[in-house]
């Protein structure tokens, strides 16, 4: 096949409301057996009947595979964009967008509270090859205004909620901002998942996943997202994903496809949890702030409002009793699982400062030392609110 052609995404384009597409985009029943479920193409070549003559664009699993394709049709679809792209992992599908749309001497304006792991591919990886990077306050529509070189930068990039302290970015200001500038607007949708907020209807270009998190959901399987709305930019991403090679194998595309079947249900109930939690830890004593962009007094719940459909599974809340009593909860709660991600069926509890976020002590980035950060799952919320109940003391 062509570096400019993939096999067709025309299931993506397949009406409906979201749980809909996120069970029936991109894939239709085998033609031969009905298999209802896209099968593990555990093969890395394909028959080709005569030179050239590929079977539905088929010719080698690095540049398409079908259970590939199915998951990419899914994610076009449930993101409301025009083509979808699979990657090995979240940073993967990060990397492949900047070498697609950056060169050297560019610019990227990124949130002065970006995830760790992106933070680090642009200051460590990407400003050894001249692309320069200058952090701003998602909150903030006129520092990032003020962040952008015009003529230089070429993406602004955007997360929201953000973590783990969950503040919230205007999507459709920012892509103005962006726009107004020459530039694109890239969001990681990874804390609100496609079921809660979709980018591209509000003006972003370029929608950034990690799949490890909400979208595969079960914690078995790394992977990662892109989807973009303009057909030439998806030219670019295609010969990029192919050109440089960092694609999930069918395994795993296999187990983040099933993840995202049951994506609305699973959003639903993490929120219906979180909101308990809030609630409970709202009127504990050994709370002394409770971070949710569903309160009324978190600083942009109007936007969230706007923006999102609910608020999400992710909460963050700073104990009484300092860092000693944060790291104690950590350590005493037991359906709370003690470990870094998020996004999976089962509740995570961590202490960002000296876990997820170490890295970032003693630089503007730092988060209080009081800091706690829960993943809320799915489980019995009764059983989630005794176990904080317990581990609060
Ligand atoms: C985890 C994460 C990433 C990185 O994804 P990987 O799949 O771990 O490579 C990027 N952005 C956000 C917001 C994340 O939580």
């Amino acid at each position: 096949m062509s570096d400019q052609t993939q096999p067709s995404h025309r299931e993506s384009h397949l009406k409906g409301g979201f749980e809909t597409r996120a069970i029936h985009a991109g894939y239709e029943p085998d033609p031969t057996t009905g298999a209802v479920i896209p099968p593990i193409y555990a093969t890395s070549t394909y028959k080709q009947d005569g030179v050239g003559g590929l079977r539905g664009g088929y010719e080698y699993s690095r540049s398409a595979n079908p259970t590939r394709t199915a998951l990419e049709g899914a994610l076009a679809s449930v993101e409301e964009g025009e083509r979808g792209f699979a990657f090995a992992s979240g940073l993967a599908a990060e990397d492949t967008l900047v070498r697609a749309t950056c060169r050297p001497g560019d610019h990227v304006v990124l949130p002065n509270d970006a995830y760790g792991g992106t933070f680090r591919l642009f200051d460590k990886v990407e400003q050894a090859w001249g692309i320069e990077h200058t952090p701003a306050p998602v909150t903030d529509v006129d520092a990032v205004r003020a962040a952008i070189r015009p003529g230089q930068t070429r993406l602004v990039w955007l997360e929201t909620p953000t973590n783990p302290l969950l503040n919230i970015g205007d999507i459709e200001a920012l892509a103005a901002v962006a726009h107004d500038a020459g530039a694109l607007l890239v969001v990681d949708n990874t804390f609100a998942s496609p079921y809660l907020q979709q980018p591209l209807v509000l003006g972003a270009d370029v929608v950034v996943h990690s799949t490890t998190k909400y979208v595969g959901g079960h914690s078995d399987v790394v992977g990662g997202a892109l989807v973009v709305r303009d057909l030439d930019l998806a030219d670019k991403v295609t010969f990029h994903q192919n050109a440089i090679g960092a694609v999930p194998g069918p395994f795993d595309c296999f187990l983040t496809h099933r993840g995202l079947k049951t994506l609305g249900v699973r959003m639903d109930r993490h929120c219906d949890n979180a909101e308990a939690v809030v609630e409970f830890l709202a009127g504990h004593p050994g709370v002394v702030e409770v971070i949710y962009p569903g309160l009324p007094e978190h600083p942009g719940h109007a936007i969230a409002s706007r923006q999102m459909k609910r608020y999400g599974g992710m909460v963050a809340f700073r104990a009484a009793g300092g860092e000693a009593q944060a790291l104690a909860v950590c350590e005493r709660a037991e359906v709370f699982t003690l470990g870094e991600s998020l996004g999976g069926v089962e509740s995570l509890i961590e202490h960002p400062g000296r876990m997820t976020h170490a890295s970032v002590a003693g630089t503007e980035l730092e988060v209080p030392a009081d800091l706690v950060r829960l993943s809320v799952g799915i489980e019995t919320v009764d059983d989630l609110l005794a176990d904080l109940d317990r581990a609060l003391g």
